[in-house]
């Protein structure tokens, strides 16, 4: 018997939608381009905080790879640090959250089809099919052009490499440097692994004929991150993609996108798995809504937006200031928020995903600057 809903996109966030849609009793299939589950991930990097992985309520624990206490910025020669008294993130090994993400699909009874890249007619035929349809499918979503939603025209090209026996400073600590001559639109960063597994990446904003690969090159030439990698060697090397701008339509008919597909990602930081995973449970809930009584699809549209649409704004904002003001007006920007503590500020209150709560923290919980 056919299932009720048809999912495009084996990733984290088309898996999480596919269990989510179990607990609801809710029937699909999920359909995978690649052979195997997580196939690829280790292109992306996998820095969640803890806080967010636990409302998400991510299955996470065996996929850890170390614990994040804080944050070093660089921009020329101003220097930010962010610094928590316990580990507020983790990073974690992203192959192995998918094939958790795939068991857990499973057990709770869906169906994961891997080997199944589908072109646009069988996308077409599986929204015929199925009640509803969603694209799961990254951020160059097939399911996306096959229905004609509207694109996502800004987009970072990212390249990662990692090194083992890396002369790791910090275990704990990640590095965000902003170099306009290297990472123009976005960022570079250095994220440990344990005392001698480096991970080294850079993103650029995609102008057409942006190549990420020289930015890597020139980047990991640049003195302090040839220190931070050391005398180590390459593991492992690829490019990547992040949508920075979300969809400007997400639900048309019976079709729905969610996840980079949709473009839910923080544009500041680039990280897409929680607000994503947020997002596939209120897919999750508007279905079973659909299904049971009759709710129109589109409620999807307003019901995330509600959720996320404001953090989302605020991440697209910050990620337009410091492209804007660049390398040097970054630095000014350091050396004014270090003048009013806000390193320290942060360091307390900071919450990695939504900038709505870290405003709310610092306004209500500290009395001045010098709490
Ligand atoms: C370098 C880099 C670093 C990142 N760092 C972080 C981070 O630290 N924290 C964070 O939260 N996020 C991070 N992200 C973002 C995060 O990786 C994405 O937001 C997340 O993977 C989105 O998941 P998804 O399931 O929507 O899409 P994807 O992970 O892209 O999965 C989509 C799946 O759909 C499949 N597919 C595509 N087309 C088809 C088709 N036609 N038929 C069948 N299957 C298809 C693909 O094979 C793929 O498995 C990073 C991304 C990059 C590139």
């Amino acid at each position: 018997m056919e299932r009720e809903v048809g999912i495009v996109g084996g990733g984290i966030i088309g898996l999480s939608l596919a269990r989510e849609l179990c607990k609801r009793g809710i029937s699909s299939t999920v359909y995978e381009a690649k052979r195997h589950v997580g196939e690829g991930a280790e292109r992306a990097s996998g820095i969640l905080s803890k806080a967010g992985l636990d409302r998400a309520g991510i299955d996470y624990e065996s996929s850890i790879v170390n614990e994040l206490y804080g944050a070093v910025f660089h921009a020329g020669n101003h220097v930010f640090r962010i610094r928590a008294r316990e580990a507020k993130a983790y990073v974690v090994d992203r192959a192995k959250l998918a094939e958790t993400c795939a068991k857990r699909a499973a057990e709770s009874g869906a169906e994961i089809r891997l080997g199944e890249r589908l072109g646009k007619e069988e996308i077409r035929r599986l929204a015929e099919s199925h009640k509803v349809l969603v694209g799961a499918d990254g951020a160059i979503s097939t399911t996306a052009s096959t229905f004609g939603f509207p694109h996502i025209r800004k987009r970072v090209l990212t390249y990662k490499a990692v090194y083992k026996g890396a002369a790791v400073e910090d275990r704990y600590t990640v590095g965000l440097y902003f170099d306009n001559s290297v990472t123009r639109g976005f960022f570079g960063w250095t994220v440990p692994y344990s005392e001698s597994l480096m991970e080294v990446a850079v993103g650029i904003e995609d102008k057409g004929k942006t190549n990420s690969k020289a930015s890597f090159d020139r980047f990991t030439s640049k003195e302090g991150i040839r220190r931070v990698i050391g005398g180590g060697k390459e593991a492992m090397r690829g490019a990547s993609l992040i949508p920075l701008e979300t969809r400007e339509k997400t639900a048309k008919d019976n079709v729905l996108l969610v996840g980079d597909a949709a473009g839910q990602v923080k544009a500041a930081t680039g990280g897409g798995i929680i607000f994503g995973v947020g997002c596939a449970k209120t897919a999750a809930d508007v279905i079973f809504r659909h299904i049971n009584s009759g709710l129109d699809l589109e409620a999807y549209e307003a019901a995330w937006r509600k959720r996320y649409g404001t953090d989302l704004a605020l991440h697209k904002m910050l990620h337009g200031y410091y492209s804007r003001v660049g390398q040097s007006g970054l630095g000014m920007a350091f050396a004014f928020m270090k003048a009013v503590n806000a390193e320290k500020l942060l360091s307390m209150y900071g919450d990695m995903d939504y900038p709505t709560v870290t405003l709310k923290n610092i306004l209500l919980r500290s009395s001045g600057p010098n709490d």
